[in-house]
């Protein structure tokens, strides 16, 4: 496809500059406000999430500056990566089967995967990542926090057996190609409510904790490339109804999708 075609109308490119604009300030602004208790903060990463979007408007936002999109279908996510510049960064955030893992390894500026949930995943991502591939593929493990049968994840505890800790290891010590970056959740609509008169959402905060305690237990083992450019994990919480409150509990990437490109349609319409 030519470029041309990706191309969004002048309009619409001014429609996603203000979008941005509007989202990057309001992370600015909830990054310097008061935070509530949190062992670590860092600047969050905006991620803006382009799934069911057309590529004409990645490049729209592109055009402003913005490298770091979130798409959750692998299929998708190729046609994308193949058509875009090589320099975006790409997330993939969607359920992830373990039989896509070898097309998702394949795409070479694949930034990392939010979504992680079993070791099986894990062995064929390090497995199937190419040989010209010189960056690890940094990947998230998922919390359901909230507990809400909806949402996958593994659960937030750390008490023996934990499928969390399990995992944690399994990818630090046996995954050399994949990094450990961090923890992500979903938090529950109600939560995201809640947060709107109580300024706290407990999923949010949940995440934090069980963050804190993973990287203690992390730390006492053997060793293994793990963390960001500090050391720490980094949350990724925070979508277009809740982000502000993710940023105050110490989210270090948010991903936001329908504050910058519109609704989308939903899955099947
Ligand atoms: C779709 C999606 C988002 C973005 O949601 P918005 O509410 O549109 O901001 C963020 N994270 C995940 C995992 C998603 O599936």
């Amino acid at each position: 496809m030519s470029t041309s075609a990706l191309k969004p109308t002048t309009e619409r490119a001014s429609e996603l500059r203000a979008n941005l604009s509007e989202i990057r300030d309001r992370i600015k602004q909830a990054y310097g406000s008061a935070p509530r208790s949190t062992s670590y903060r860092r600047e969050p990463t905006f991620v803006a999430v382009s799934k069911y979007k057309p590529a004409s408007d990645i490049v729209g936002c592109y055009q402003d500056g913005q490298r770091d999109y979130g798409e959750n279908y692998v299929q998708e996510l190729v046609d994308k990566a193949a058509q875009l510049p090589q320099d975006i960064r790409w997330y993939f955030i969607g359920t992830l089967q373990s039989n896509k893992a070898k097309m998702l390894a394949t795409i070479p500026n694949l930034y990392s995967i939010h979504t992680l949930t079993s070791q099986k995943t894990a062995s064929s991502l390090n497995k199937y990542l190419p040989e010209t591939r010189t960056d690890p593929l940094n990947v998230f493990i998922q919390v359901n926090t909230s507990g809400e049968d909806n949402k996958s994840g593994l659960a937030p505890s750390l008490s023996s057996p934990s499928e969390l800790l399990d995992l944690a290891n399994h990818v630090v010590m046996a995954c050399p190609r994949l990094k450990l970056l961090g923890l992500m959740t979903i938090g529950s609509l109600a939560e995201s409510l809640h947060a709107k008169e109580a300024l706290e959402n407990r999923d949010f905060e949940a995440l934090a904790r069980v963050r804190d305690q993973l990287e203690e237990k992390l730390r006492e083992g053997e060793g293994g490339k793990w963390g960001d450019e500090d050391g720490r994990l980094i949350l990724s919480m925070g979508m277009s109804a809740d982000f502000e409150a993710a940023i105050r509990s110490g989210s270090g990437m948010v991903r936001v999708g329908s504050s910058v490109f519109g609704e989308r349609r939903k899955k099947g319409e």
